[in-house]
């Protein structure tokens, strides 16, 4: 890296033994969670458990608060806010909010999924936020989610991270028969309705003495069998197909992690663990697990949602101050990911103002598209601020930009609580082959943007 004028440093190459130690321990309580919360829902429950664990209790609206009094607020299972109240005054100290969202990019069963083509059984699927389609093909995947039955109760289901479970599976073309799609372009390959899940092959006059069955009904009896569920509870479900891998060490030096859903898990983590830890309980802090940021972040559990400020109304009220006077002094990081430089693919990114794999936490300014399009653009006085926090602290951290300016763009939650009077920067850690099944981040990252985050609510 030596062409650049801005400096990196790699945070192994400077960490000491005992840092190192913290990083590979700290990444195993990440992959963890990793491997229990591969939908918001999962990550909603894990993350609760966790915070009834370190002492907070559930928030109703209208409960009274005092400093040092640790909260959760579980939004519909798919969303969670965690605040915990400093001892300083919040109209003038405000609060310190970390954002990160614990949605990713997958499948989702449509309402009407089940049919039958040619003796197999398959399912619709319905793409839920940014994904690269083709990839999403002959790999293992996992069905997750809840479904409402007639009777109005909830089944969870889990199928396919058991060693014993069956996994499911969307074809793709041997390379002998596909001349004709290996000339497309890339993103025509495959196309949305192309990938429906194989969900069974074997009639129900196999299993069973019962006659003329069809593969259908036989998938249809071992859901009913094993789950009691009904083919019209499909109509009140919300089921999607994830990677059915696990969160695995990567290269010898084992210096990475691959996982599904490191974004935004991978800042989502490090930010409700940096609350847990912190102990100086100076300002009052808010951690926000966000859900829906992969489309948009809108609805009910989605950044947007009013549930955000209503909440800081309360803790406002609580105290008798206003809450716009708590808004316009309160801080925030939008804590999301950004794509890492990737030699194998230099020619998106800009190698001044990229994220560097393993070079610490990055802080991008601005996000969007084109010309800062859909951004919140940090002030440099926010981002001077944010440094010296940083110089402080000892955190290891960089700049960057979501690749090269005309390559295309992406936002994050930074804007809608921007939006709200408050200061927000985007931080958070750089990702190879960002939205694929399986992602790739450094285990230095993760741990230096714990560090950050704990610099930041301290
Ligand atoms: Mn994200
Ligand atoms: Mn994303």
């Amino acid at each position: 890296m030596s062409e650049l004028s801005y400096k990196r440093t790699n945070v192994y190459e400077t960490a000491s033994e005992e840092k190192k130690a913290k990083i590979f321990e700290y990444a195993k309580g990440y992959a963890a969670f990793l491997d229990a919360s591969k939908t918001e829902r999962e990550a909603c429950a894990y993350v609760v458990n966790a915070a009834q664990e370190n002492g907070y209790r559930e928030y109703h609206f209208g409960d009274r608060m005092a400093a040092g009094d640790k909260f959760y607020y579980n939004n519909r299972g798919k969303n969670v806010y965690l605040f915990k109240i400093g001892s300083k005054p919040i109209a003038k100290d405000g609060i310190r909010i970390l954002a990160a969202h614990i949605d990713s990019p997958r499948l989702d069963l449509k309402q009407v999924p089940l049919y039958e083509s040619d003796g197999v059984a398959l399912a619709k699927t319905h793409y839920y936020g940014g994904i690269r389609k083709y990839q999403w093909a002959a790999i293992p995947l996992a069905l997750h989610g809840a479904v409402v039955t007639a009777d109005g109760s909830v089944k969870e289901i889990v199928i396919g991270e058991d060693e014993t479970d069956p996994v499911f599976y969307i074809s793709d073309l041997l390379p002998h028969l596909a001349a004709k799609q290996s000339a497309k372009p890339l993103g025509e390959a495959l196309a949305g309705e192309d990938l429906n899940i194989w969900f069974g092959n074997m009639p129900y006059t196999l299993a069973t003495e019962e006659k003329d069955k069809t593969v259908k009904e036989n998938v249809l009896r071992i859901l009913f069998e094993k789950y009691g569920i009904k083919e019209e509870d499909f109509l009140s479900a919300e089921l999607s197909l994830v990677p059915a891998f696990k969160a695995k060490d990567v290269g010898f030096d084992r210096a990475l992690i691959g996982a599904y859903g490191h974004d935004d898990r991978v800042c989502a983590y490090p930010a409700y663990t940096a609350l847990f830890d912190e102990e100086e309980n100076e300002h009052t802090t808010m951690v926000v697990l966000a859900d829906k940021e992969e489309i948009g972040s809108e609805g009910t559990t989605g950044m947007q949602c009013a549930i955000f400020t209503d909440l800081i109304n309360e803790i406002a009220n609580a105290f008798g101050v206003s809450a716009a006077q708590v808004r316009a002094v309160s801080k925030c990081f939008s804590a999301d990911v950004n794509a890492g430089y990737d030699p194998n693919f230099k020619d998106v990114c800009e190698p001044l103002n990229s994220v560097y794999i393993s070079c610490g936490v990055g802080l991008t300014k601005f996000t969007g598209s084109r010309g800062k399009s859909g951004s919140n653009d940090a002030s440099a006085e926010f981002v001077g601020e944010i440094r010296k926090t940083f110089a402080e602290n000892g955190i290891i951290w960089q700049t960057g930009e979501l690749g090269k300016v005309d390559c295309g763009g992406g936002g994050t939650v930074a804007k809608y609580i921007a939006n709200m009077n408050i200061d927000t920067v985007d931080i958070g850690v750089g990702v190879i082959s960002m939205h694929a099944p399986f992602e790739v981040v450094s285990k230095a990252d993760v741990y230096e943007e714990y560090l950050a985050f704990r610099a930041f609510l301290k």
